[in-house]
């Protein structure tokens, strides 16, 4: 899959256009499978150990419902929760918010990322749980997740990066037919 350097503006659609364009930024506590999650998606394999200081924008040819869509990743590492938020708030036209279902931690970790982006614009924002294949050690339930979803008006799956290959694309699908729907 191919790299571009982070930082660049993609060319904006208008508000009523269907947008050929989706630049998805992953956000979340470190540890919580950013980029596990980045690697499945474009690669179809779980790459279990993954530079975690390493913060990239992958681009990818996808067809999403029969119609041809350019998907650029951003995957970030913020160390120090939503600081330095600038450089994607622009460029985003969808937001993947990620923790782990083993840790409550990640998942507290989620509240200030929500809030921000919440205050700063209507940009849809997807909840997302990871390490779903970590059921046994699970500390966040279900239905806590669900609802700090519905304090954000946003949508909640769970998924694993190192389980099928289809729930993980399925989540960055619907984050083109969001950004689609405008
Ligand atoms: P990031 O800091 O958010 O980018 O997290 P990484 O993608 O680097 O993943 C952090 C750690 O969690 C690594 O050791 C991964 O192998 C592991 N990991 C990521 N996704 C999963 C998952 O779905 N299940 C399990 N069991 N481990 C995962
Ligand atoms: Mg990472």
């Amino acid at each position: 899959f191919g790299k571009v350097k982070t930082g660049q503006p993609a060319a904006a659609a208008g508000p009523n256009s269907s947008p050929a364009e989706c630049n998805l930024v992953l956000l979340g506590m470190m540890g919580s499978g950013k980029s596990a999650l980045t690697v499945k998606f474009l690669t179809k394999r779980f790459i279990s150990e993954y530079d975690p200081l390493l913060e990239d924008v992958y681009t990818s040819e996808q067809m999403v419902d029969q119609q041809p869509v350019t998907v650029r990743v951003m995957d970030t590492c913020d160390q120090d929760g939503p600081a330095n938020i600038e450089r994607y708030l622009s460029w985003a036209s969808v937001f993947v918010v990620v923790y782990s279902i083993d840790s409550m931690e990640s998942f507290k970790r989620c509240q200030p990322y929500l809030h921000m982006l919440s205050l700063r614009g209507k940009t849809p924002i997807i909840l997302l749980g990871n390490k779903l294949d970590m059921d046994p050690y699970r500390q966040v339930s279900q239905r806590e997740a669900e609802d700090l979803a519905s304090c954000f008006s946003c949508v909640f799956f769970e998924v694993s990066a190192c389980l099928d290959f289809l729930s993980v694309q399925h989540v960055f699908f619907e984050a083109v037919r969001r950004v689609r729907r405008g």
